[in-house]
């Protein structure tokens, strides 16, 4: 490919993206593909030969687009969102373009001093407690990690090493073999899965404690998994609290578990990957309260602030605890300006250590669309799941179970089978998509705000969509409770009398009363109830 092709296949490259994203709609927010559908359709050696970008733009529509699902649909309700922009789309595709590597500041000044510059910005911007700013004269600062499950990471093994070094000095008596396998952590049950895989990675224990009724984990809860841990001699190290969990965006209480986590020495991680984004918000100020005791904090850009994947800010007290743990020297990875402040090896804060030019998206970003707008679209979200919530209390066959920021969730009334065989045909539609989570013990429905460009009509839809299956389902319904009553009725040789004319809240209470036996019957398990919301 030559320059003049580059031109031609990049203005194709945004044309495509544009028609894309534009009629994004039209498609069915999820595939029709089975597993091993592209194995079908594409060669099974790599061409030996050049191929025309026309022909591959061709296949990319014929046999790509075909097994997408469509995160950037305004109908898709699923996860949480992972949205992009145009202006991300554009930044990405410049640090495509400039290639450069930042794992140190002369690999690239720009690029370390950008990030440096973007999580200033930001780290004020969502009003984050001062001493995790860049900006400020402790040692806090920030680093853009690709996502929330590595900065976690990060911060877990930087605790870690922390705490083995705290020991090392206050129990000389102790091998440091010994120290690492007493060390323990802490999430809750309703902690994302990175926070599980964080102690796997780690090597230590993670212990996910229970959260209260309304799924928040609490500081009394914490205090007494740590003095019991102490008691039986372990060490607790790291306490991971979730603002706005994946299921259904609870948020622990920092301000309790802070000053536990400050007494016992525990490095306190906030998991905001998706709630941090309205700590932009003064009105949603109290989510973050407590954030003052916070070690390290993490929240998601490409979830609700317009970046596109990956890119996940995140903030530390004291960075010296990262170059400590982290720090491996080379020949040739010096420079002269090690150890400046302005000027940060962010190698030493990341895993790996190649690093993407990430804060150029993030900066493209925040300049084109500026603070107001990115509150008032926080805002609109958020107003949209409202929105939902609204319709949905019209109908009385539907139970609102909570909602928080721009995540609805809910559940029709009676036994969890129905909402689950709801959940079930809507997803097989394909026209909209959810997933399930637990509240309560109760299986029920997230509706998530997701997409580019998520507009009114979009509810309106999704709730004549949600409301259309449930008609048809009650309806299926109605069909099978005749057949069994017919069914039971002929075996108990009993007379036959259905009444045609019930209407839908009678069906409705009968449904309810015997829910058991058409659990039974069709096999919706609810066993289902148990299943944890995965992502
Ligand atoms: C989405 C999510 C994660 C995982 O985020 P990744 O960036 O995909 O690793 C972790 N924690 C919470 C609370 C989340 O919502």
């Amino acid at each position: 490919m030559d320059i003049n092709e580059f031109r031609e296949f990049g203005r194709a490259a945004i044309d495509f993206l544009a028609d894309y994203l534009e009629n994004i709609r039209e498609r069915p927010v999820l595939p029709s593909v089975e597993p091993g559908y592209l194995h079908e359709l594409l060669p099974t050696e790599m061409p030996k030969e050049s191929e025309n970008w026309k022909d591959i733009m061709k296949d990319l529509d014929s046999f790509i687009l075909p097994g997408l699902t469509h995160w950037q649909s305004p109908r898709f309700h699923a996860f949480y969102p992972s949205q992009t922009s145009f202006p991300a789309i554009i930044g990405e595709m410049i640090s495509a373009g400039l290639g450069v590597v930042g794992f140190s500041w002369i690999c690239s000044p720009a690029c370390t001093e950008l990030e440096v510059i973007v999580m200033d910005w930001l780290g004020k911007f969502l009003n984050l407690p001062a001493h995790f700013l860049p900006s400020d004269p402790g040692n806090g600062g920030g680093i853009i990690q690709g996502s929330a499950s590595e900065a976690i990471l990060v911060a877990v093994l930087a605790a870690r090493e922390e705490k083995v070094r705290q020991m090392k000095k206050e129990r000389p008596e102790m091998s440091e073999g010994d120290i690492r396998a007493k060390l323990v952590g802490y999430g809750s049950i309703h902690s994302n899965s990175a926070i599980e895989k964080s102690g796997l990675l780690a090597a230590t224990k993670m212990r996910l404690l229970d959260s209260d009724e309304n799924s928040i984990l609490r500081g009394e809860i914490v205090q007494q998994a740590i003095e019991s841990d102490i008691e039986a001699g372990l060490i607790p190290y790291v306490c991971i609290a979730t603002v706005g969990t994946t299921g259904t965006c609870a948020f622990d209480k920092l301000e309790e578990i802070g000053p536990i986590c400050k007494k016992y020495n525990v490095w306190m991680h906030i998991d905001a990957a998706y709630a941090g984004a309205a700590f932009c918000l003064p009105e949603y100020a109290h989510i973050k309260e407590g954030a003052e005791y916070g070690d390290s904090i993490n929240f998601n850009l490409h979830k609700w602030m317009l970046v596109n994947f990956d890119c996940c800010a995140m903030w530390i007290r004291n960075a010296n605890a990262l170059t400590e743990s982290f720090n491996v020297e080379r020949i040739y990875l010096d420079h002269k300006y090690q150890g400046d402040s302005k000027a940060p090896d962010y190698r030493h804060w990341q895993l790996a250590l190649g690093r993407r030019f990430r804060s150029l998206r993030v900066w493209i970003t925040l300049r084109t669309y500026g603070q107001d707008y990115i509150r008032s679209y926080i805002r609109k979200h958020i107003s949209l799941a409202n929105l939902l919530l609204k319709y949905m209390s019209e109908d009385e066959r539907f139970e609102v179970a909570g909602s928080s920021l721009a995540l609805a969730f809910f559940r029709l009334k009676g036994d969890c089978s129905l909402s689950k065989r709801l959940l079930d045909k809507i997803v097989e539609r394909k026209n909209i998509y959810m997933i399930p989570a637990l509240f309560q013990d109760k299986f029920i429905i997230r509706f998530v705000i997701c997409g580019m460009d998520p507009q009114e009509k979009d509810i309106e839809y999704a709730w004549n969509e949600i409301k259309t299956v449930a008609d048809e389902m009650f309806e299926e319904i109605k069909k099978e409770q005749k057949e069994i009553v017919e069914e039971s009725q002929i075996k108990e040789g009993k007379e036959i009398h259905v009444d045609n004319n019930n209407n839908e809240k009678v069906i409705f209470e009968k449904i309810n009363e015997i829910s058991d036996v058409i659990t039974r019957h069709f096999d919706i398990s609810s066993d289902t109830t148990t299943e944890k919301t995965k992502h």
